[in-house]
């Protein structure tokens, strides 16, 4: 009987609308509107790469290479050369982001924080060709986010 009463009142039904009213009215969102909003980022989020600068504009990057030896994927190429001051700086440095794994072992080899991994995900591409960054292009990267890299390696650093 009580179930025939409520087959029919459309108690079910009745039920589910409540449900998702509540969700609707009352129960914060979990879901955010990507990409006109951007849920937070660690500070150790292995994102594309960068070349980093000094403040004075001269390059971190003295060309010892640990990062090219260290990568897994053997995804790093460098060439260097002594400059006529004497200092050692890289010629090409170039990553092949179609092998990169996203390690972040170029990182944390790196002695002078030159080399390092951004909170930057949004750089697919439409070609292969796109992802052959050249030092140029990571340099550039540098430049373009070393207000955060600066920050996230600060943020990261008590627990390195
Ligand atoms: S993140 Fe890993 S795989 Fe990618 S370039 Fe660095 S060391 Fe190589
Ligand atoms: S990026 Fe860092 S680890 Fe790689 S060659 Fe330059 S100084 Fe050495």
């Amino acid at each position: 009987m009580r179930r025939f009463i409520n087959s029919l009142l459309l108690a079910e039904i009745v039920k589910g609308f409540l449900l998702t009213l509540k969700y609707m009215l009352f129960v914060p969102r979990v879901t955010i509107n990507y990409p006109h909003e951007k849920g937070p980022i660690s500070p150790r989020f292995r994102g594309e790469h960068a070349l980093r600068r000094y403040p004075n504009g001269e390059e971190r990057c003295i060309a010892c290479k640990l990062c090219e030896a260290i990568c897994p994927a053997l995804a790093i190429t460098i060439e260097a050369e002594p400059r006529e001051d004497g200092s050692r700086r890289t010629t090409r440095y170039d990553i092949d982001m179609t092998k990169c794994i996203y390690c972040g072992l170029c990182q944390e080899a790196c002695p002078v924080d030159a080399i390092v991994e951004g909170p930057n995900f949004e750089f697919a591409t439409e070609t292969r060709e796109e992802l052959y960054y050249n030092k140029d292009r990571l340099l550039a990267n540098g430049d373009r986010w070393e207000a955060q890299l600066a920050a996230n390696l600060v943020a990261d650093a008590p627990y390195r």
